[in-house]
């Protein structure tokens, strides 16, 4: 996270970090990203002693240009009406199509720990006037703009051409117009029918004046007149805007040549990438943000975005895989390295501040957070399958003493995203059920391994640490009893493994052996063990529940 740091060491002075999107339709958890980064440079600049504020805007007059959301009978009436005027399609109570999409994306943010000082709508902003001295400046200086897009963009608009779009008088919509006059108060337009592919246009035609909300400003330079109306310094943009020729370019020029104010320090980020590509806003299936963080702990996700670079793609494929659980695991292993404990693998450049930078409350104690036990969501997710397990006392055994408030919460919170993973993302082998009886698969097992199988009934029934037959207590006591057990039989312990699994769970693989075992009660697990020890190569003949 020195990136984030670096920056707060350049600059000086009061700092007003931007960002604002178009809510076009069910946003793709990559949308996720900006925001996170802007959190992280808002945390950082404020722990630098820079006055930081942080806003985020809605572009919600912007066109309607997708019609997948709609429903059939509006697509004729909306395709190309501003996102703020067309109804909620989803019928639940929002102002509109543009303030459900938003509002349903920006309610993610504080839950992430993302709290902007100000949100501005466009659709608001636009009536108060306040864009009306940018209106009035890019019309006076079309000749201007159009050079600009001529040299940075190589677009030939007409030297009628005007860089503003009016809200058609007859039929609402603002993608089908075009202005081809100023004259200083009032602007002559045409609500074209072919203008573009995706919408109709009226055919109206006249002169209107541009200001009060009746047109808005075309893209690149509503977003340029954004950092003059709001004295944006930072603004970090995805990839896609900032090529060589591409919107940040063209708003910079823009900003510099119209408006004439330096644009904010750009950080431009890349996208996070779900199966190998980059996923569309409006086709994220299994990958919309909202059910995502369903799936997927406030700090984890933070994680998912802040571990690498902001110019480094993230490649992240959570459907019938371990992505999330190695989630879990890459936030624990921050943990533990923050924590001063062992780790196995690589960790990130400057890890200490990515994990910092992952914490959900800025104002966490950060050692306390990386001294907290946390259980393995791997393990969490299959004990939440084993029949009564005891999950709370079985993480006290495993951590050696009760559990704080805090560790508590974080249990709950796992427990409820494993639970939640299993209904959605998780691969098939992740979801397992113990057998109520001897499995018939256990067929197989050799006389070693049913020997292996009596051996640890006795082990058991000896190793309770009060001298009565409770059996080991949590994963890890079961794990070395098992190991233990099949050195002293001369067993490979994969075969030790194996032999476990086709007792209990009717497979020859399983999570960790001892985990399993741990779940369970262990007069029942004594029991099975016994069973599976004394059946031989008839049993499947006895129909298998001996
Ligand atoms: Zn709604
Ligand atoms: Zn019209």
């Amino acid at each position: 996270m020195e990136w984030a740091d670096e920056l707060a060491a350049r600059v000086s002075g009061p700092q007003v970090i931007n960002d604002s999107k178009t809510p076009s339709g069910t946003v793709h958890v990559g949308s996720l990203r900006g925001p996170v980064i802007l959190d992280v440079i808002t945390r950082a600049l404020r722990a630098a002693g820079h006055e930081t504020t942080l806003l985020y805007g809605v572009d919600d007059l912007d066109a309607m240009d997708a019609q997948a959301l709609l429903t059939p009978d509006a697509v004729e009436r909306y395709m190309g009406a501003p996102l703020a005027h067309i109804p909620d399609q989803a019928s639940d109570g929002h102002a509109s199509y543009a303030r459900h999409h938003a509002q349903t994306f920006i309610d993610l943010f504080a839950d992430l720990g993302i709290h902007p000082d100000r949100y501005y709508w466009m659709s608001d902003i636009y009536p108060t006037g306040a864009m009306d001295p940018f209106i009035r400046t890019a019309l006076d200086r079309a000749q201007v703009v159009r050079e600009i897009y001529r040299r940075v963009a190589n677009v030939q608009h007409p030297n009628t051409w005007h860089p503003i779009q009016v809200v058609c008088e007859q039929c609402g919509k603002v993608g089908t117009t075009i202005v081809t006059r100023w004259d200083g108060e009032r602007v002559f337009y045409e609500c074209r029918p072919t203008l573009v592919t995706w919408a109709h246009g009226c055919g109206m035609s006249g002169w209107i004046s541009p200001f009060g909300g009746r047109a808005k400003l075309g893209w690149n330079l509503e977003w340029a007149a954004q950092w003059s109306l709001f004295g944006v310094t930072i603004e970090p943009c995805g990839k896609d805007l900032a090529t060589a020729g591409g919107s940040r370019d063209r708003s910079d020029a823009i900003a510099r040549e119209v408006f004439e104010r330096e644009p904010p320090i750009n950080v431009p980020y890349e996208f996070l990438n779900v199966g190998g590509r980059k996923m569309s806003t409006s086709k994220g299936r299994g990958a919309a943000a909202h059910q995502m963080v369903e799936v997927i702990p406030p700090e984890q996700l933070r994680t998912l975005f802040i571990r690498p670079r902001p110019n480094h793609a993230i490649e992240f494929d959570p459907e019938g895989t371990d992505a999330i659980p190695r989630l879990f695991d890459e936030f624990d292993k921050l943990a533990d390295a923050t924590a001063g404990r062992p780790i196995k693998g690589e960790l990130p450049p400057g890890y200490a501040s990515v994990f910092r930078y992952a914490l959900l409350d800025p104002a966490a104690d950060v050692a306390a957070e990386a001294e907290a036990f946390r259980p393995n969501f791997a393990h969490l997710a299959f004990l939440i399958q084993v029949p009564n397990a005891d999950i709370p006392a079985l993480m006290v055994a495993e951590k050696g003493s009760p559990l704080t408030e805090r560790e508590r919460a974080v249990l709950d919170e796992r427990v409820a995203a494993a639970r939640a993973w299993l209904e959605s993302y998780a691969p098939d082998r992740a979801r397992m059920a113990v057998r109520d009886a001897l499995p018939e698969e256990s067929a197989v097992l050799d006389g070693e391994q049913r020997g292996f199988l009596g051996a640890l009934a006795g082990a058991v029934a000896t190793a309770g640490d009060d001298g009565t037959a409770s059996g080991p207590r949590g994963g890890d006591a079961w794990q070395t009893a098992i190991f233990a057990t099949a050195a002293g039989l001369g067993l490979p312990p994969g075969r030790a493994f194996t032999a476990l699994y086709l007792a209990f769970l009717g497979r020859p693989n399983g999570p960790r052996a001892g985990w399993l075992l741990a779940g369970l009660d262990s007069a029942f697990v004594a029991q099975r063990l016994r069973e599976a020890a004394a059946a031989d190569a008839t049993m499947s003949d006895a129909g298998g529940a001996a």
